[in-house]
């Protein structure tokens, strides 16, 4: 894709997000999702005022950081195996897919022996596939709870990945019903936690997320073309 196409492709989907949110919630930030795409391919993305990247994989992500770190606020978005932590613990700025107690203990371990202190979502399985991560809707609560005292992290919010449906008015209930529970976590005040981050929407969804007042989408084959399948 050229310069131009990728330019184009963010201007439209800012413009959509735009139209989508109508007013009712402020237009969700634009993420570029990067996993895949060469550091010659994301640092354009600087020119157009794209200033977070989200990356799923510690190695891959490590490949890269030479050319795009300080570039950007990278966070990391897919599913994070303990051992890995150590390995990312100074070079991103939020973790998005904590979705285990152990998890959050790991990061908060490794933040603070960084001298850091590591922002983090917690990921929501919103249509109960636990078996592809996610803390399920109704065990949010309780589970904020457990982590919020972990001195190493700071919980900023939700992160949720929608199940693959071409349903639309299935999807369109879950992102309500994740809207909902950002809410509810926000009004319950739970001590060190800061409700203020609703992390949905992809390049298939992202007007549906908009409308239902993601504070951030993540996209990247709206941005990029069509991933090499890997
Ligand atoms: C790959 C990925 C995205 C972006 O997917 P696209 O369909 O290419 O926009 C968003 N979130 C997560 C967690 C991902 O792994």
């Amino acid at each position: 894709m050229t310069r131009e196409a990728m330019y184009a492709s963010v201007e439209r989907i800012r413009r959509e997000l735009e139209e989508a949110s109508d007013g009712r919630y402020p237009a969700p930030r634009l993420m570029a999702v990067t996993k895949t795409r060469t550091p010659e391919e994301i640092l354009p993305l600087k020119d157009i005022g794209i200033t977070e990247i989200g990356e799923n994989r510690v190695q891959e992500l490590r490949t890269k950081l030479p050319e795009i770190g300080g570039a950007f606020r990278i966070h990391l978005i897919g599913r994070l195996q303990r051992n890995k932590v150590r390995q990312i613990i100074g070079d991103v700025n939020m973790i998005q897919s904590v979705d285990s107690v152990p998890l959050a203990e790991e990061i908060s371990e490794r933040a603070l022996r960084a001298g850091l202190r590591m922002d983090v979502l917690t990921e929501i399985s919103p249509a109960g596939e636990i078996q592809k991560g996610g803390v399920p809707i109704a065990e949010t609560e309780g589970f904020l709870r457990q982590i919020a005292p972990l001195e190493g992290i700071r919980v900023k919010g939700l992160m949720a990945v929608m199940p693959l449906t071409e349903d639309e008015a299935y999807l369109d209930g879950l992102f309500a019903g994740m809207r909902q529970l950002f809410e509810q976590m926000r009004d319950a005040a739970i001590p060190g936690v800061e409700m203020e981050e609703l992390s949905m929407g992809m390049s298939g969804d992202y007007r549906l997320a908009a409308r239902h007042g993601a504070t951030v989408v993540r996209v990247g084959s709206a941005i990029f073309g069509p991933r090499e399948p890997r």
